[in-house]
């Protein structure tokens, strides 16, 4: 049990029952000091280099590392709310893109942070993540906001926003068919090297669309065909294998569409192809390194193709084809989230029956307060304590602070209420208790399935 989290908190021991009074103190208390390990972000390192404008590191403007204000008021959940105020018909989305980024910045906050009440989930994390910083969420412009991280050391800036948001560790995703990723792994073996970061290597063309990654990997020196002979499958696990050791990954994962199906419908936009190498290559290579293999299911991409990133959106997807693949593939472990509302019943229904398989955070659309609240109550009714209650999914650094920061708030509610039933029954809970519980799902849940 860390010391750091149970010390000092006042009127209360850690084998004393805690009274119903104590109980919202104590337990939201205790979740804003339990570290939390967040298992999926799209974060990186310093060394993949940063676009943003900053007192010590070269500006490099395909970087990947993102922060600032321009990057936190542009994020796609934005840009797609602004096209809600000022349609298209007024700024035509070509016309949206050609802007620089500051212009794109300026004309969000104007309409959605000025005109508007920042009412959104989305919004609300802009205000959130402004005020923790020690910056006033009124201003009419950005240019006090610009100053503030023009005058920031982005590799220290990690450090500052980690400790606001008290995360302990950032998990990455690290998509191997990104040529601007793909380049920066190979020309700087230690790019990855720093100690707050883990890597994921993340593979969606190889299920998605098998004949474009096929094509890559020949490219690439693997001797692939688009047919899938067992050359071309050893070949496949070739290039995981030397992707995973590359990057010291810690699981593998995909995205993946509503329409997946296992095993595979002809029509459906994985196929024969996908399942094919899912079977003979990827679930196998993840199996004999232990590695659990991530499923993010229900993304619809580009529904909106001129809203590009924020075109996407969700669709209800197969829980049926996923007790397949617990139940066939016992040596494999799986993480899943999925984005769709009515999966999320399905899915603790699951898990219930499949201790191979892990549930994990609000994905997405999911990621708001009402409907973290409805999971995580589900989650712990169905499941007890045996999941990950959220990740951050942040793409810009900032956002680790409004991302855990109103999730703990939501999962402190939802656990109170837990344990006032609990003390109803007539059964004691401690201090200690709520340590233990609050730990496994911030930290110990995630760390012991990639051990298991
Ligand atoms: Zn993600």
């Amino acid at each position: 049990m860390s010391t750091a989290v149970s010390k000092d908190i006042k009127g209360s021991t850690l084998e004393a029952p805690v009274k119903p009074a104590q109980l919202h103190d104590l337990v939201h208390k205790i979740i804003a000091r339990q570290p939390a390990l967040d298992m999926h972000t799209h974060l990186y390192t310093p060394a993949f280099g940063t676009p943003v404008h900053n007192r010590t590191a070269k500006v490099d403007p395909d970087g990947l590392m993102l922060w600032g204000i321009e990057e936190l008021v542009t994020y796609h959940y934005l840009v797609a709310e602004v096209y809600r105020v000022v349609p298209a018909s007024v700024v035509p989305y070509e016309q949206f893109w050609r802007w620089p980024k500051s212009r794109q910045a300026d004309h969000i906050w104007k309409h959605l942070f000025v005109e508007n009440t920042p009412v959104s989930e989305a919004c609300r994390g802009v205000l959130t993540t402004i005020t923790r910083l020690g910056l006033d969420p009124n201003e009419k412009t950005l240019d006090n906001y610009r100053a503030f991280f023009a005058a920031m050391d982005p590799d220290e800036y990690i450090d500052k926003v980690m400790q606001l948001a008290n995360v302990s560790g950032i998990t990455m995703t690290n998509a191997v068919f990104d040529d601007n990723e793909r380049r920066r792994w190979l020309a700087n073996p230690r790019v990855a090297a720093d100690s707050r970061f883990r890597a994921v290597l993340r593979i969606d063309p190889l299920l998605r669309n098998f004949p474009q990654a096929a094509a890559k990997l020949t490219e690439w020196g693997y001797a692939t065909e688009s047919e899938l002979t067992p050359t071309t499958i050893d070949e496949v696990r070739r290039f995981l294998n030397d992707w995973l050791d590359r990057q010291s990954a810690i699981y593998c994962a995909v995205s993946l569409p509503p329409d997946f199906r296992y095993p595979a419908n002809p029509a459906d936009s994985v196929g024969q192809a996908g399942q094919t190498i899912l079977e003979k290559a990827i679930l196998p290579t993840c199996a004999q390194r232990k590695l659990p293999f991530a499923m993010m299911i229900g993304s619809n991409l580009r529904t909106q193709p001129a809203l590009r990133d924020a075109g996407d959106t969700s669709g209800l997807a197969d829980i049926a084809s996923l007790a397949r693949l617990c139940r066939e593939f016992p040596e494999n472990k799986f993480f899943v989230t999925m984005l769709a509302r009515e999966n999320q019943h399905e899915l603790c229904v699951i898990a219930r029956k499949f201790s191979n398989l892990m549930p994990f955070g609000c994905w997405w659309f999911l990621n708001n307060p009402s409907l973290i609240t409805e999971m995580t109550r589900m989650r712990f009714e169905l499941l007890g304590t045996t999941f990950i209650p959220q990740h951050s999914d942040a793409r810009i650094l900032d956002q680790l602070i409004y991302k855990w920061d109103h999730s703990r708030q939501v999962i402190a509610a939802v656990l109170e209420e837990m344990y006032l039933r609990i003390l109803q029954t007539g059964r004691t809970v401690t201090h200690a208790d709520i340590v233990r519980d609050v730990e496994k799902l911030l930290d110990g849940n995630f760390k012991a399935f990639l051990a298991q």
